[in-house]
This record gives structure tokens, C-alpha cells and sequence, in this order.
């Protein structure tokens, strides 16, 4: 009997495995085609200050809309082109897009408008990152300074030469730099104090289990001190209730974002909700 489930096991892994590895070449393959016929957009966050309640910042999000008008989550295809470096393209496509927006809504009046975009670790290093970043910067006349990359910790431990180099290139130009899903990765803080970073952005299971678990909200408040005595920016994500706001605020967090204020939107919807916190052009 216990061969028998045994052998059942085996077989079911073998053909989730052949599921699983068919579901992923699909996809990549489809992910050449989007590239090339313009399906992917993207959707738009605001950040929101609390000193003023103003939104200082929105961030880009990808989206693929695929040819059988299926919205795809980008948690299901970044790490396929991550794998397979077609991210490298569609991380181009990202900052120009990105640029290309928020050019527009400065021509709107919204001048004071800073874009943040994700940048993938592989795209950081073999992307042509800083040819790409100051490039689109320059095709959409946009100031250094309202272009913010949000970097994963995973790309700032790998501690190479050539990612020091680029960082403080960057640094260099003027863009701004955040460190996205603070607390999750490795966590080794000495990047912090080499590196010259912008701003934290608390990872959003610590948010969401601000009110389940006292740890939780404890390393909240460690982060916020962190940030504040390294004079970073911190923002939390993923803030999705009032009471999660409340102990924000108590805890001087500098920034929010997440559903209680508003989900991701098509770009045309962002000058709406500028309107609705009284942010007219
Ligand atoms: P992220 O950069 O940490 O983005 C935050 C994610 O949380 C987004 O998911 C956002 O839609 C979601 N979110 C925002 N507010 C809330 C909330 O209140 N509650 C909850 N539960 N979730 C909230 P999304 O858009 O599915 O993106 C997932 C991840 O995919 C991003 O995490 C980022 O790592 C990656 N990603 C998205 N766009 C890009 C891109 O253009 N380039 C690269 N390299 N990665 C991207
Ligand atoms: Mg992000
Ligand atoms: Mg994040
Ligand atoms: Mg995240």
C-alpha cells in the first residue's frame, strides 16, 4: 500500500512538474509576442505624504493585458523573463514609459509629480541601466530627481564592484533611490550607510500583520527609527485599513500606499484622484 501511494505521489509530481514547465514555456514564448505587439501597460499608485496629504509620488506597476483579453499578474511573468533576460527589454519599455507619462502630466501642471519604477535585479545588471535610465530622461526632458528606482535588497547585497559603480552613478545623475520590500530580504544593513539611498519601503506583510502579531508591529516602528536616524524617507505599502494608517501616524511614518487609499489605476485616472485631494494643476 504505501508503494502504491508512493508511486501516486511520483506520478502526481512528475505531471504537475510537466504542468508546471509547460504553463512557464508558454508563457515565455507569449511574452516574446507581447513584446513585439504592444501588450503590455501599466497601471499607476500614488504615494501618499502624511505631513500634508499630499500625493508625493506614483508608483508604475506592468500589466499584461494578453491577446485573449486576460489581465496577467506581473507575479506570474516577471520571473519568467526574468529567467529566460526578455526582461531586459520590457524593462526598457517600463522606463520610457514611465517617462513618457509622467512628461505629460507635468505638461498637465502636475510639475511637482516624481515617478517610482521597479527595477528587476537581472535588468540592474545586465540591462545597460544607466545608458537607459538618462536616456529616457533625456528624450522626455524630465529632471533626474522625479524618477525614483525602487531596487530589491537582492540587488544591493550582491556587493559587486560593478554594482557600487552603477549605484553611485545613479546617485550621480540625480535619480532617487528606494529599496523595495524592506525586511524582507537579507537584511544586511551596511548597503544602508555605503550606499546613498532615498527612501525604505516597508514590505507590505508587515503591514498586514500589524494588528495580528505584536513582532510585527514592533519591526514597523524599528524600521520607521531606522530610517529616520539614516535621515531616509520610509513608506509603507500595502496599507489597506484605517486602523494600519492610524498606527502609521502615531509611529511617524513619512509615507503610505496601498488599497485604503486607492489601488493601481490606468494612468487616465490619476489626474481624477489629484483633483479629489485638491491637487488641481
Ligand atoms: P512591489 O513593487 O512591491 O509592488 C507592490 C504590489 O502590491 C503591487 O502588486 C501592488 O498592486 C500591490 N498592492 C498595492 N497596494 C496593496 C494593498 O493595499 N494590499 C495588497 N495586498 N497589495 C497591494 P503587483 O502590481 O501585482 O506587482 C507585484 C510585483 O511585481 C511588484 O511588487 C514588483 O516587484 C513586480 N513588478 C511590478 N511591475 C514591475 C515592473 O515594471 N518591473 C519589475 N521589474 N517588476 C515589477
Ligand atoms: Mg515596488
Ligand atoms: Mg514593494
Ligand atoms: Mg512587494
Amino acid at each position: 500500500l504505501a508503494k502504491d501511494c508512493g508511486r501516486n505521489t511520483y506520478r502526481f509530481f512528475v505531471t504537475q512538474m510537466n504542468a508546471d514547465a509547460q504553463k512557464r514555456m508558454r508563457i515565455q514564448t507569449d511574452l516574446h509576442t507581447a513584446l513585439k505587439n504592444n501588450e503590455f501597460l501599466l497601471h499607476y499608485q500614488p504615494q501618499i505624504r502624511l505631513s500634508d496629504g499630499r500625493i508625493s509620488g506614483i508608483e508604475a506597476l506592468i500589466r499584461w493585458q494578453n491577446a485573449d483579453g486576460q489581465m496577467l499578474s506581473p507575479s506570474e511573468f516577471i520571473p519568467i523573463a526574468e529567467q529566460s533576460g526578455l526582461i531586459i527589454q520590457m524593462g526598457q519599455w517600463v522606463l520610457r514609459e514611465a517617462c513618457r507619462q509622467l512628461a505629460a502630466w507635468h505638461q498637465q501642471g502636475q510639475t511637482q509629480l516624481v515617478v517610482a519604477v521597479n527595477l528587476s535585479s537581472h535588468q540592474f545588471r545586465y540591462g545597460n541601466i544607466v545608458e537607459t535610465i538618462s536616456s529616457a530622461l533625456n528624450d522626455f526632458g524630465l529632471p533626474p530627481q522625479c524618477l525614483e528606482l525602487e531596487l530589491t535588497e537582492s540587488i544591493l547585497i550582491q556587493d559587486t564592484e560593478s554594482v557600487i559603480s552603477t549605484l553611485h552613478t545613479l546617485k550621480h545623475i540625480g535619480v532617487k533611490l528606494a529599496i523595495d520590500d524592506f525586511g524582507t530580504g537579507y537584511s544586511s544593513l551596511s548597503y544602508l550607510k555605503r550606499l546613498s539611498v532615498d527612501k525604505l519601503k516597508i514590505d507590505k506583510s508587515f503591514i498586514r500583520d500589524l494588528h495580528k502579531d505584536q513582532d510585527s508591529a514592533e519591526i514597523v516602528r524599528a524600521i520607521i527609527q531606522l530610517g529616520h536616524i539614516l535621515q531616509l524617507t520610509v513608506i509603507a505599502e500595502g496599507v489597506e485599513t484605517e486602523q494600519q494608517l492610524a498606527f502609521l501616524t502615531d509611529s511617524h511614518c513619512d509615507e503610505i500606499q496601498g488599497y485604503l487609499f486607492s489601488r493601481p489605476v490606468a494612468a487616465e485616472h490619476i489626474p481624477e484622484i489629484l483633483a479629489r485631494i485638491g491637487m488641481t494643476a
